[in-house]
């Protein structure tokens, strides 16, 4: 259906001319609109040589037929398309599976990111917390470590819960199970351990944590159930770290999010939570609702959005199989420790993470390089590389981070440390 673009002769009272801050009076053909967005956005960094960012950046054209394809469904509209609820429901299977739960006893849903997800499981233990322990003016709190994401202090912040924060060690930014008994009370909701930090790319020891907790709840009486914040390891680790326990197969781990959109390899717009079975699931979570001539009851916070990227993380998964994504990330993992192996040949850096868990690495360097000036000269040679304080107690020192995704080329990783090193020779 062609779109009228709203011409001078068809506007019965056309507002006054060049309002500042309104929208134009009349539109534009669709090849020049499209031409002045494409030139608004022309400075933008071109996503695939972005260093800094987990999100994919790369889609075979197969894929991207598909999303414009499904690109008009909304995902909350369970009646009018059944065949996308019956998608979320089996890539909620296949995750269950994959993180070490039973695939027909785990619940979840697809949110818009993990930041979600962290908002529905956190909120899921708050609930739980309440239930368990009664009515009572204590103050919940949330214990995690200091490399946690921003939006676990979010939740805390939102639901007045207090996040009690273990202190980072040099060399060091992850919960370990040494420092987690000590800040769980009667009134800790739950511990948040992380799979694959966003600063640093590194495992937390969630089975260590586990069985911390395990020994607390045998001494004290106090159970503290563990929420594992997988965003870039769910997608990681049961394909290449196939021996590790962190996931569903620890029974104290109650619940799991992973983002879709990062090593999950969709599209901006998905992420996952999950719960080890109902019971774990606050029932509070779920509202029902009659909408479009349906009962449901959901369990997101947002509604309406397309459908696109859970039809691409189903199709992912018929099209990579396990074998698939264990390929594609087994080649970012090596491609990864072999730029941590270029940077470390250059004596001049210290590593946070170096590739032997997400394949990033991140390093603080000799107090004597500058990693701003490093990152302005990567600029210039066109890479957007990070470079960020660290959490307190480290926060004298600045880090730089390189994610290494599926689409960075040997050659690109080659080219990439030949910069480093120009850099660093100039500045010995
Ligand atoms: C990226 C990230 C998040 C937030 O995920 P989004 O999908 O961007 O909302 C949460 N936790 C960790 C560990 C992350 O790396």
């Amino acid at each position: 259906m062609p779109v009228p673009s709203g011409t001078k002769e068809g506007s019965a009272r056309p507002r006054p001319s060049g309002s500042p801050g309104g929208i134009p009076e009349y539109g534009a053909d669709p090849a020049a609109a499209a031409a002045a967005v494409r030139l608004r956005l022309r400075d933008d960094t071109e996503p695939v040589r972005n260093l800094a960012t987990f999100l994919t950046t790369s889609f075979e054209p197969e894929a991207q037929r598909l999303h414009n394809a499904y690109l008009n469904r909304n995902l909350a509209d369970r009646e009018q398309y059944p065949g996308v609820d019956e998608l979320v429901r089996e890539c909620v299977r296949m995750l269950g599976h994959l993180w070490g739960g039973d695939p027909n006893g785990v619940v979840g849903s697809a949110t818009t990111g993990s930041s979600e997800a962290a908002m529905m499981a956190g909120l899921s233990l708050l609930h739980r917390w309440a239930e368990r322990t009664g009515p009572g003016n204590r103050r919940p709190n949330l214990v995690m470590g200091a490399g946690v994401h921003a939006c676990w202090r979010n939740f805390c912040r939102h639901w007045e819960v207090e996040p009690r924060v273990a202190p980072a060690r040099p060399g060091c930014i992850g919960l370990d199970a040494g420092s987690v008994a000590e800040l769980c009370d009667e009134s800790t909701i739950g511990v948040v351990t992380v799979l694959g930090g966003t600063l640093d790319g590194r495992y937390e020891p969630v089975r260590e944590i586990t069985e911390e907790l395990d020994r607390v709840a045998a001494e004290s009486g106090i159970e503290v159930p563990v929420h594992v914040d997988a965003a870039g390891g769910g997608f990681i680790a049961p394909f290449l770290d196939p021996d590790l326990a962190w996931g569903f197969d620890l029974p104290r781990v109650v619940s799991i999010n992973a983002s879709g959109h990062k090593y999950g390899q969709v599209p901006p717009g998905l992420g996952w939570v999950l719960w080890r079975d109902r019971d774990h699931r606050s029932r509070r979570l779920g509202f029902p609702v009659n909408y479009l001539g349906s009962n449901h009851t959901y369990h997101e916070f947002s509604f309406s959005r397309s459908a696109a990227p859970v039809v691409l993380q189903y199709y992912n998964f018929v099209r990579y199989g396990f074998a698939g994504y264990r390929s594609m990330h087994a080649r970012s993992r090596i491609l990864a420790q072999d730029l941590a192996a270029r940077l470390r040949g250059t004596g001049r850096f210290h590593f946070l993470g170096d590739g032997r868990d997400l394949p990033v690495v991140a390093v603080t360097a000799e107090p004597d390089l500058k990693l701003a000036q490093l990152a302005a000269h990567l600029g210039e040679c066109g890479w957007s590389v990070p470079v960020y304080q660290l959490p307190p107690d480290l926060d004298e020192l600045t880090a730089m981070r390189v994610v290494v995704r599926s689409d960075l080329r040997p050659d690109e990783v080659v080219a990439f440390a030949a910069a480093v090193d120009e850099f660093t020779r100039s500045t010995k």
